[in-house]
């Protein structure tokens, strides 16, 4: 099956669709491809920064298969397969440190682990997977940002012990929705009780930074019911929030039960919906005392700040250790192979679990001048707080009007885009409804060589 098409064929005619494609990182991983040769990675990282690296594991495992995940994970591990994942990650992370050398000191600003749910792993595993970060790659775990997601489920007061103890400083819940039949909707069933009592063992446990998510557009989700997951959220005053717009995505849960595809008429209704959604969410956050950051996230005006964290996502490098991690260079971004098929899925682990040699990257794309302009340029503009202007021009030694006038022209147009007084200073944000599109303007800024890879990228 081939990936969507990113723009909306009518575009011109009539504003373009909202919810077309979640920019967390650019280029996306369906315009990554195999690496011949595949380079060795003590030759990528020469003359490389390391003093703010980004360390980010992940853990491929969880409990169900929500029905509107497409994130690179499997059901369960038969076995001992995460004792042999966790063999595979240490493998890796001593092939990556030796590469990184010694001639100039490492160190990273912060770290994550991610998935899949890392909580799926447990507690004496998660002891180890922060011993692999520790010990081999050097994290000092303690003293930095560390960001963990969890289920409600896996969320167990001896996994979250050892996390605390570790030095956790963020914990990500994937509640999605308080409304039991809106969980069963979306393809995550869970009883809101259990729900409840995560909350309050992630609370008991004092890690500091508490993250909810939710989902709006879940089918049969009213303004009602959207507002008592918003309240119940609100009711653990957690320092974060993120408000998520359900995608329906190939090789879903959902895709799958959708696949014959809604007529336009139906897609346009959802978006609306979607959009109501949105705009209630973030105004009833905004009332309670919450800082808009990104679309999608919110931050409680009065939360505590979470420590020392100097690492830039627009300039700096990251350290990918886990089959679907990604690693950043200057001028790479690479992984392994991706898929979202369960059958790929589960091969792709058990191809990674017997991996010996992680002294190359054999997956990824290149990031020439071109490509990590339009990176910056969306890794703020996306941002609440926007562009730096001088920030881009003393990167790039030119202004984000000389290098995007016509889709900055077009943004300004459509009154998403709020200029600045000064093209050469000042910051390029965007308005309400700008951030509210954001989905709809990252795709704007893709290469044309990015959107080719993307809309070749054979889903599996
Ligand atoms: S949404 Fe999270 S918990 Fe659900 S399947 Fe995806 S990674 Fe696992």
């Amino acid at each position: 099956m081939t990936a969507p098409a990113l723009t909306d064929p009518s575009a011109g005619t009539r504003p373009p669709r909202p919810y077309q494609h979640y920019v967390y990182a650019y280029p996306h991983k369906t315009a990554y491809r195999p690496l011949e040769p595949a380079p060795r990675l003590a030759d990528l990282w020469t003359g490389e920064g390391r003093q703010a690296l980004s360390l980010y594991a992940h853990i491929p495992f969880c409990e169900v298969r929500c029905g509107f995940c497409n994130l690179f994970t499997r059901i369960g591990a038969p076995g001992d397969l995460t004792r042999r994942y966790l063999d595979a990650l240490e493998r890796q992370a001593v092939a990556v440190r030796e590469a990184l050398g010694d001639g100039e000191p490492v160190r990273f600003a912060n770290a994550a682990f991610g998935g899949g749910t890392p909580t799926f792993l447990e507690a004496g595993e998660l002891a180890r997977l922060c011993d692999i970060a520790e010990r081999h790659m050097g994290a000092d775990l303690r003293a930095i940002p560390l960001s963990v997601e969890a289920s409600p489920a896996t969320a167990t007061a001896d996994r979250l012990a050892v996390l605390a103890e570790r030095g956790t400083t963020r914990l990500s819940l994937g509640v999605q929705s308080f409304v039991e039949a809106e969980a069963r909707a979306a393809v995550r069933p869970q009883r809101r009780a259990d729900v409840e009592a995560a909350l309050a063992r992630v609370r008991e446990a004092g890690i500091p930074v508490l993250n909810i998510d939710l989902i709006y557009g879940i089918d049969g989700q009213t303004a009602a019911s959207w507002r008592l997951s918003l309240d119940a959220a609100l009711a653990w005053r957690p320092e974060e929030i993120y408000l998520y717009p359900l995608y329906v995505r190939p090789l879903t849960g959902l895709g799958r039960r959708r696949a014959g595809a809604a007529p336009e008429a139906a897609d346009r209704e959802w978006d609306e919906q979607r959009l109501r959604r949105y705009r209630e969410g973030r105004d009833h956050l905004l009332a309670h005392g919450y800082e808009q950051v990104s679309m999608r996230m919110f931050r409680r005006a009065d939360a505590p700040p979470q420590g020392p964290d100097d690492y830039a996502c627009q300039t700096d490098g990251m350290i990918g250790l886990g089959c679907g991690a990604r690693s950043y260079t200057s001028t790479l971004h690479y992984s392994f192979d991706y898929a979202v098929g369960m059958s790929e899925v589960r091969s792709l682990i058990d191809a990674y679990t017997v991996t010996e040699d992680f002294s190359r990257a054999v997956h990824g794309r290149a990031v020439d001048g071109d490509e990590a302009r339009r990176r910056h340029l969306l890794q703020s503009l996306l941002q609440a707080e926007g562009l730096p202007v001088a920030d881009y021009r003393r990167r790039f030694g030119s202004g984000p009007y000389d290098d995007f006038p016509a889709e900055l022209a077009t943004l300004a147009g459509r009154g998403w885009l709020a200029e600045p007084d000064d093209r050469d200073s000042g910051r390029l944000r965007l308005t309400a409804e700008g951030l509210a599109h954001s989905d709809a303007i990252g795709p704007d800024f893709f290469s044309p060589a990015v959107r080719a890879a993307m809309a070749a990228y054979e889903a599996k």
